[in-house]
């Protein structure tokens, strides 16, 4: 890969974290609460699905936030934004690293010259 090369796909992968505003960290899950007494739905075994929204961080800390129904595909979009823009950034990373190499290897070939 060339300098150029590595810049072109890195501005590349710039223009995919326009999506960073709506990016959402965490994963989707579905529970159901069952009520023990005095709900005829739980009675005859449904229960109501609930969507919950889990989020951990640092220290086994988790966050949970409860959604409603309507809320799922934004949240389940939200979710792909982030993974994809986390992607984004590490090949980001990984190319300003090349870079930095590559200049490295630049200066040591400069300094070679008489
Ligand atoms: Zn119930």
């Amino acid at each position: 890969m060339t300098r150029e090369q590595a810049i072109h796909r890195r501005e590349k992968l710039a223009t995919q974290l326009s999506s960073a505003t709506e990016a959402l960290r965490g994963s989707l899950l579905q529970r159901t609460i069952r009520h023990s007494s005095g709900c005829l739905k739980c009675a005859r075994g449904e229960g109501h699905p609930l969507w919950v929204l889990t989020v951990g961080y640092p220290g086994g800390k988790t966050r949970q936030v409860s959604l409603h129904p309507d809320q799922v595909p934004q949240v389940r979009k939200a979710l792909a934004d982030y993974r994809n823009c986390k992607r984004s950034l590490e090949a980001i990373s990984e190319l300003n690293q090349f870079l930095l190499r590559l200049d490295r290897e630049q200066s040591k070939e400069q300094e070679r010259k008489p």
